[in-house]
């Protein structure tokens, strides 16, 4: 398949409408999309990635009066985190209406709904002519991709198009918040910070997912993610370590000695923004093993300590 590069939103959506699959940028991370009208389009998606058929997607709308085309029912927790987060880096989770088709919520009676803020995004979701359901566009397992040329990487010749924008500015997948039961749940830590929702929602409650629950709440989650080819070996303060041939290290402070690559981030916003585009630069590099500093569980610390916990494979 010929993937067509643009940088015209329009001739990106004009692609979608058709029934394509087209990567587009959004401030999280770059996303897959297809009409969620389209169900071979989203066949094809799912084939495309590698992604397991029982892991939902989640759909991007452009601006949150679109919602009603996508929930059943909009109660007030959801209604006060749109009003307080979106557009922006904030998925929720919400009894699906009857025009999501079971394809795109993997069987699920809910739909996960965000409103990117990106601009260009924006203007990609407002000619596609219905809501787009959009993964992250990398092939599943592997880190997701925050520039045009990581989905090229991953996706060229397997997707209809790819609409070229800048770097994704946050760096790391959305927040999601499950508010279709009685009490909201924080399924995933994002840039949107749990000390954020519980500023709005001080009822809210943290998702420990476990081996043993029998339907996952949030079933993306039981699969290994985010993961480059090198190992990742995780560092607290004051880890003592002996550094392993062709090693490279992410973190806020100082590397250990003897690493041949290394990015120190001043901020947990850099460290975020810059994490996965330096797995996928060490993998390029021959980098057999990354040490990565574990930041703190506070604000987008809590984001960054569960991918990182996942890319090394620990849970
Ligand atoms: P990705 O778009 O690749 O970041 O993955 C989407 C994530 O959203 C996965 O972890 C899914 O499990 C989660 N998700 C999407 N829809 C739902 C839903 N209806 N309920 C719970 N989690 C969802
Ligand atoms: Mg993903």
């Amino acid at each position: 398949m010929q993937t067509t590069l643009t940088d015209s939103a329009k001739e990106a959506a004009d692609i979608l409408n058709s029934g394509g699959v087209v990567a587009f940028p959004t401030e999280t991370v770059y996303g897959l999309g297809a009409g969620i009208c389209h169900t071979e389009a989203i066949r094809q998606l799912f084939h495309a990635k590698g992604r397991p058929g029982d892991n939902p997607l989640i759909v991007h709308i452009y601006s949150p009066e679109q919602l009603t085309d996508v929930a059943e029912e909009i109660n007030q927790s959801a209604r006060l985190l749109i009003e307080h987060f979106f557009p922006g880096p904030l998925t929720l989770v919400l009894k699906k209406n009857q025009r999501v088709p079971y394809s795109v919520t993997a069987g699920l009676e809910t739909v996960g709904v965000r409103c990117p803020a990106n601009p260009l995004a924006q203007e990609f979701l407002s000619h596609c002519s219905s809501p787009v359901a959009a993964p992250s566009a990398n092939l599943s397992g592997l880190p997701s991709a925050t520039s045009w040329e990581a989905v090229y990487e991953d996706l060229h010749g397997k997707i209809n198009a790819l609409l070229r924008g800048k770097p994704s500015t946050i760096g790391i997948e959305s927040t999601i918040v499950d508010c279709s039961g009685s009490v909201p749940v924080l399924l995933r830590a994002g840039a949107i910070t749990l000390e954020q929702l519980e500023a709005v929602l001080p009822e809210i409650i943290v998702n420990v997912h476990t081996d043993k629950q029998e339907i996952p709440k949030s079933p993306g989650l039981k699969y290994p993610h985010y993961a480059p080819k090198a190992s990742i070996r995780l560092l607290q303060a004051n880890d003592e370590i002996t550094i392993r041939p062709s090693s490279a290290y992410i973190g806020l402070s100082a590397p250990p000695e003897g690493v041949s690559l290394f990015r120190i981030c001043p901020t947990l916003q850099e460290y975020g923004r810059h994490l996965f585009s330096f797995f996928r630069h060490c993998d390029s590099q021959g980098i057999k093993m990354i040490y990565c500093e574990l930041p703190e569980n506070i604000g987008i610390g809590r984001a960054i300590r569960d991918r990182l916990i996942r890319a090394s494979g620990k849970r």
